[in-house]
């Protein structure tokens, strides 16, 4: 029996293996068994395939120096993490939304959007320390059940140009991974962070500084929104599932505190600062820019007005247009021309051939285009859409005007029109209209306090306000004199 045992033992035991890696595996950030659906070669190679996802939405922000000095940073942490044994990836996106995330398998990202809010290289840290413990205890990518952002910003006309998917990446982007994990990874993923400030010699509180930045952003973003009566794009929930004076968290950081190595370092601030000297604030070229109601693309060498008193939103896919009761959009897209076809063929090719109301070739401003009315599939249901597209060198645009009852397609569809017709190519004041706004290092004089201050900004409203934000003191701070603050120019 004995020896019959032994082998029955040695037979069971590579099944049981075998099962743990695909089954339940030893979290290795926790210690504790998890249901791990993939193995780690199945994560690395998720992670491989939804990077390229993420980098045809997004582009790399290109400041070589500053992506070496955040991916140094990252190193360090990673290389005290529990998962040692992975290469992590560090990217700045060029984005102004205020985000970092993490794609399985080590993939961190970090947006322009979010340095900017950042003040020492130690906040740096605690932003990079918190995604890579979302990585090392393996909060793998989940499906959201309702997407974070409004319907009408869901694709509103089904594509067939058979060049990408969008879909695909609306549903990451629109998932877990922008929108955070819930409270329990993120407290987990805090924890984690702020033990690897510790054994990276930081100081574990700054994972505290940086969530209170990060929170009163967001409740800067959220009043604004909500006096503005509109909605607000929380596009990010990075961190903002709990607040900063936490119970939990305040015990997770403080417990980090035991990690502590010797060798203490300081937040590095300074250092910090001067690697954010003029980057980016906000829209940049490469995405476009919205200045005195007109859409700028200097980069695709585009310009449009835009409709009079409606709201834009310069999504990284798309351009959208909604009007104040929000009853009807405008969705712009851009399009690679695969081959050589004229509008009418790329237009009908890209709605699957659909049945016209109407349609008629254009010229726009020197450009060939071509126009139809069909019914769609759109986020307020199948109806009426004025779709254009305008072809300039090797792209098409195509503009989609749809309105949430048909009856209203009538006075609508005059703006529709009007909005594509005013597409044309970039002048040379336009281009120099698009110039981006950049961070830039001030020291403070004597005298001189935020108010003062914001008057020499480019923030386009809320000046003091955006500028104690930017510089962690918000709502009430005030610079020291001789101190280095950021200022928008
Ligand atoms: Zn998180």
């Amino acid at each position: 029996m004995r020896y019959y045992q032994a082998i029955l033992f040695f037979i069971i035991i590579p099944a049981i293996v075998m099962s743990a890696l695909h089954g339940c595996a030893v979290n290795p950030a926790t210690g504790r068994r998890d249901f791990v659906l993939m193995s780690e070669n199945q994560e690395i190679e998720l992670g491989k395939k939804y990077h390229a996802e993420i980098l045809k939405q997004y582009k790399i922000y290109n400041n070589p120096e500053l992506q070496t000095y955040v991916s140094g940073i990252g190193e360090e942490l990673a290389k005290v993490s529990h998962r040692n044994n992975l290469i992590f990836r560090f990217t700045v996106l060029d984005s102004p939304q205020v985000n970092a995330f993490a794609l399985p398998g080590g993939y961190i990202y970090i947006t322009r959007g979010i340095l900017a809010y950042l003040n020492s290289e130690a906040e740096l840290a605690g932003v990079l320390g918190h995604e890579i413990g979302h990585v090392t205890a393996r909060h793998s990518v989940r499906q959201h059940s309702a997407g974070t952002m409004s319907s009408i910003f869901s694709t509103i006309i089904a594509f067939k140009t058979g060049s990408r998917s969008y879909s695909d990446l609306s549903q990451i982007l629109g998932g877990s991974l922008l929108a955070g994990y819930g409270r329990s990874h993120e407290l987990e993923a805090d924890r984690l962070g702020a033990e690897y400030l510790a054994r990276t010699g930081y100081a574990p509180d700054n994972m505290i500084d940086v969530i209170g930045v990060l929170k009163n952003q967001e409740v800067f973003a959220k009043a604004r929104a909500k006096a503005e009566g509109r909605e607000i794009n929380t596009y990010h929930g990075v961190f903002a599932t709990h607040p900063a004076n936490d119970k939990r968290l305040r015990e997770v950081i403080a417990a980090a505190k035991n990690y502590q190595t010797a060798a203490q370092r300081p937040d590095n601030r300074d250092t910090y600062l001067q690697m954010l000297n003029s980057v980016i604030y906000d829209q940049s070229p490469t995405q476009g820019i919205i200045r005195q109601g007109l859409f700028l693309h200097p980069d695709l060498g585009i310009a449009f007005k835009l409709p009079q008193g409606w709201r834009t939103q310069n999504l990284p896919d798309r351009v959208l247009m909604i009007n104040q009761p929000r009853d009807a959009v405008i969705q712009l897209t851009v399009i690679d021309l695969n081959k050589r076809e004229s509008p009418k063929e790329f237009l009908s090719q890209a709605l699957g051939n659909p049945t016209p109301i109407s349609s008629r070739a254009l010229q726009i401003n020197g450009l060939d285009a071509y126009s139809m009315i069909t019914e769609s599939n759109t986020s307020f249901g199948k109806r009426l859409t004025r779709y254009v597209t305008i072809f300039n060198g090797n792209r098409a645009y195509l503009f989609a005007g749809t309105v949430k009852d048909n009856a209203m397609m009538q006075t609508l569809d005059d703006t529709f029109l009007k909005t594509a017709s005013g597409f044309h190519r970039i002048t040379a004041a336009e281009k120099e209209l698009a110039k981006p706004y950049r961070i830039t290092l001030h020291t403070v004089k004597r005298g001189e306090n935020y108010a003062s201050l914001a008057a020499k900004t480019a923030f386009p409203d809320y000046r003091e306000q955006r500028l104690r934000l930017i510089n962690g003191q918000y709502p009430a701070g005030e610079p020291k004199p001789g101190a280095t603050i950021k200022l928008v120019q």
